[in-house]
């Protein structure tokens, strides 16, 4: 199999399913229990907690574990709301942001929220300037990804911050970073965000963890979960202490040689973005300077989905837009308004550090094999 699909989800190393294995059949206590089984494995999620801030570049006790990133994604949505409420009722968001933060965008419109969602232009850009002439005196929260999971491109999260607290200091600032972490620079306070939205199965981590980082100008944040006072009282449940020790575990692997790392995701990228666009036509539409894992193309003229059932067939997998929109059109794709023949032949490429240039020579090879043999639309 050849896997190109790491933006949708990663495999787990076996140093990962490892250290979860040890929790789930070993070290099995619940972290609240009073005796050493639970006393352990409290300091165990502690220490876990502080590797996963580290990488934030945070203190561990800014950093939530919560089931997923979309579950980060709507407690962000909803909490910066609340701190707001009595300042006004306006988002700012993009229309290019994961389903999480626009289905949270708009459950807040049908609680009497006005939502503006930013178009992005044709090479999938949002500009700091567009951002903030559509920040208000009543725009409670703004909420823009740091890469986008498509396309590749990397938003301008600090500078926004900046912007922000000239305009209008008590909007707060959520960054959708799950596309980011460990992929371009995601330091939370070197960005200047308020909240930030990370999940563990798209760098080598378990699905069914994720985490938000929470700054100080959020004061006393709205719990998510009520209950027995996990998380700081934040999120209760009882943590879900596997997934969180595999969750540090692949940062620790990622952050061995992370400039390595993605170095050779970048060059293997470059590489892909240049064997495709030999094939006809091919379009590369991911811009330059994006994400070092993700390549969007259109082999315009020829439906995605047909691209990634040939592909799928030979053992190559690929995406047709997000894992998460199968079988409908992209929100992503239709908010660049690209011809017709372009946006109904978008396919991703997203990679990882296990991605060889022998695996873009045979997707090529693939995607050469499917132009010439099978029919375009009309
Ligand atoms: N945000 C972005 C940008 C994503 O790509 C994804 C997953 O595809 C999510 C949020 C949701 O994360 P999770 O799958 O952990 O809920």
């Amino acid at each position: 199999m050849i896997y190109l699909d790491h933006a949708a989800t990663t495999p787990v190393p076996r140093a990962v399913a490892d250290a979860m294995y040890e929790v789930l059949t070993e070290q099995f206590g619940n972290p609240s229990s009073q005796y050493p089984l639970g006393l352990e494995m409290k300091r165990r999620v502690e220490t876990w907690r502080k590797t996963v801030a580290g990488a934030l570049d945070c203190e561990a006790g800014q950093l939530f574990f919560t089931s997923c990133g979309t579950e980060a994604d709507n407690w962000a949505v909803t909490a910066a709301c609340w701190q707001n409420r009595h300042m006004g009722k306006h988002i700012v968001t993009t229309a290019v942001e994961h389903s999480a933060v626009l289905e949270s965008c708009r459950w807040m419109e049908r609680q009497g929220y006005e939502v503006t969602y930013l178009a992005p232009a044709q090479d999938g850009s949002i500009s700091t300037e567009q951002v903030l002439a559509a920040v208000r005196s009543d725009t409670a929260l703004v909420s823009c990804m740091l890469v986008n999971n498509e396309l590749g491109s990397i938003y301008p999260i600090s500078e926004i911050a900046r912007g922000l607290a000239a305009k209008n200091p008590k909007t707060l600032l959520h960054t959708d970073a799950v596309q980011g972490f460990l992929k371009v620079p995601c330091s939370a306070k070197a960005l200047g965000v308020d909240f930030l939205t990370i999940s563990a199965h798209k760098v080598g981590g378990p699905k069914g963890i994720g985490a938000l980082y929470i700054g100080p100008r959020v004061r006393n944040p709205k719990p998510l979960l009520a209950g027995g006072g996990q998380e700081s009282g934040l999120r209760s449940g009882t943590e879900a202490t596997a997934q969180i020790a595999g969750f540090a575990k692949a940062v620790e692997l990622r952050l061995e040689n992370p400039e390595e790392t993605l170095r050779q995701m970048a060059a293997v990228r470059d590489y892909a973005a240049e064997r495709l666009s030999a094939i006809p036509d091919l379009k590369i539409l991911s811009a330059p300077g994006g994400a070092p894992h993700v390549l969007s193309v259109s082999l315009v003229g020829w439906p995605s989905q047909n691209i990634v059932n040939d592909l799928g067939s030979q053992g190559i997998c690929v995406s047709a837009g997000s894992a998460c929109h199968q079988g409908k059109p992209s929100h992503v794709i239709a908010a660049l308004k690209l011809p017709k023949k372009v946006s109904s032949g978008v396919i991703r490429l997203s990679f990882g550090p296990e991605t060889t240039r022998a695996d873009i020579d045979a997707c090529a090879e693939a995607l050469r094999r499917h132009h010439d043999t099978r029919m375009p639309m009309l």
